[in-house]
């Protein structure tokens, strides 16, 4: 069965609320696929507003983070259950920038993903490696390191709902892409990783995003390989060129 792309902004620490609303605005008559998945990934600050945005639109919102306890003194934190009641339906989990910048450990990412499926989320867990990594030739023992911890305990009928964002560090706000090559061939051993994890089965039906610099101009080159089932977007996800990538097939 084909896989439907799935193609997500990611906002990052961008937009006010009234910010978000006019994005909103502006994107919601560009932005109209219906052979496309399509993921706002915003502040948790916004959620409550670019949900009420978008309604009546097929365009689903994610949250940046999520804390992988139920509730309580964890000060600062959002919980899985407020997400939903927000209505909220991915979480991008893993983020290079949260892994780098916070700390976020690949161990308190496979514990957001086990949340996010008791709670009928869908994780976005991003992976990826570092320039260095690349160069010194480690970039799939680094990726496989990350996806089978961050999958740990998690099942075969629950990792066919996932989506893998595979966003190599060095791609990411830079302006370089990697090549559609590079990117299909990473994407390409992440599905023979959950195919060796899990079945066959599972790794047809596992959804594997490029993201690093993204753009209307490269999407349709990326998109086009057989194992890049999506973009995870950021820079190009605050403008209107974001439509253009989701309407990479017209
Ligand atoms: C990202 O942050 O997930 C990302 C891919 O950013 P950009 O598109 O700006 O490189």
């Amino acid at each position: 069965m084909a896989r439907r792309k799935i193609i997500a902004g990611n906002w990052k620490m961008n937009m006010t609320p009234s910010e978000a609303k006019e994005l909103v605005a502006t994107l919601k008559p560009l932005v109209n696929n219906p052979d496309v998945d399509v993921v706002y990934g915003v502040p948790a600050v916004d959620i409550t507003t670019v949900v009420e945005a978008v309604k009546g639109t097929n365009v689903q919102v994610a949250a940046e983070n999520m804390y992988f306890e139920e509730k309580g003194a964890y000060t600062g934190e959002i919980a899985p259950a407020m997400l939903v009641d927000a209505g909220v339906k991915y979480v991008i989990l893993g983020h290079s920038e949260r892994r780098g910048y916070f700390g976020e450990t690949s161990e308190d990412v496979n514990k957001k993903i086990l949340k996010c499926f008791e709670h009928g989320l869908t994780p976005i867990m991003c992976c990826g490696e570092s320039l260095e990594q690349r160069e010194q030739g480690i970039t799939m023992d680094w990726i496989r390191m990350q996806v089978k911890i961050g999958f740990q305990g998690v099942t075969a009928d629950q990792a066919k709902t996932a989506v893998i964002a595979y966003e190599p560090i060095w791609a990411i706000g830079t302006g370089k892409t990697a090549t559609a090559d590079q990117a299909e061939e990473v994407c390409k051993g992440i599905r023979e990783c959950i195919a060796e994890m899990y079945d066959t089965d599972t790794a047809e039906a596992i959804r594997i995003q490029y993201g690093g610099s993204m753009k209307a101009a490269n999407c349709k080159e990326l998109l086009a390989k057989p194992d890049i089932d999506g973009g995870l977007i950021g820079g190009a996800s605050l403008k209107p060129e974001f439509a253009e990538i989701v309407n990479y097939n017209k």
